[in-house]
């Protein structure tokens, strides 16, 4: 499947900072897009239905993945997550550019019906780092951040089958840096040629 819009999808074990680093992201690139995912778990403290996910029940979100609405899904910390293909369809066939926030199991599946989307994964400095940053969320228990710790060894193993790694030890320069990959992705001749149309044209270029 190919859409005119670029196709980003961040990967991360949880507590490297990546929601915070993808709502940053957002705010400085108004044509950046978040897909707004399905999930099968309760809404937490302040997230809103159709804001942070769409909150439904894991027998209504079988049904979906059944009618093959899902474009991938996955089953993280006990609960189903999935990307329906209303979320991004109608905005990538409008050439706008989408990020995915998933975990890296959906990354992979991603990558496998989009080969052109690229791939980010977010690193936490250090094991240690990891684990305070876990332990300062102050809304987790110890047993579950021992749970996210062994998780997370999984995953970070997976960050060599993504096209780019982010370190995030300085919130801004990790900002800058997932900034230059999309940059850089709108540098590539396809989308150069989509977006400056008629430059390419003047020169004669295909
Ligand atoms: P949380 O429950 O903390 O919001 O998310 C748990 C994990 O599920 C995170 O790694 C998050 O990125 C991932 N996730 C959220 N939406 C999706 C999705 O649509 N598909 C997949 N595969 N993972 C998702």
């Amino acid at each position: 499947m190919e859409y005119p819009g670029n196709l980003f999808v961040v990967a991360a074990p949880s507590g490297a900072g990546k929601s915070s680093l993808v709502k940053a992201l957002l705010e400085l690139d108004s044509k950046l897009d978040v897909s707004i995912s399905h999930t099968s778990r309760a809404p937490r403290g302040q997230e809103q239905h159709g804001r942070e996910y769409w909150f439904i029940s894991s027998d209504e979100f079988r049904a979906m993945a059944a009618r093959g609405e899902f474009f991938e899904w996955a089953e993280v910390h006990g609960n189903l997550y999935g990307t329906s293909r209303a979320a991004i369809e109608a905005r990538m066939a409008h050439g706008d550019d989408v990020v995915l926030e998933i975990d890296f199991q959906g990354a992979l599946q991603i990558k496998q019906l989009f080969p052109y989307a690229v791939l980010i994964f977010i690193l936490p400095p250090s094991w240690d780092e990891l684990k305070q940053r876990l332990n300062r969320r102050g809304d987790t228990e110890a047993e579950v951040i021992e749970t996210r710790m062994a998780n997370a060894r999984v995953e970070v193993a997976q960050a060599q089958n993504f096209d780019f790694v982010v370190v995030n030890a300085v919130f801004d320069t990790a900002v800058f840096d997932l900034k230059s990959i999309v940059h850089a992705q709108r540098l590539k001749y396809a989308a150069q040629r989509r977006n400056r149309s008629a430059v390419f044209r003047a020169l004669d270029l295909p």
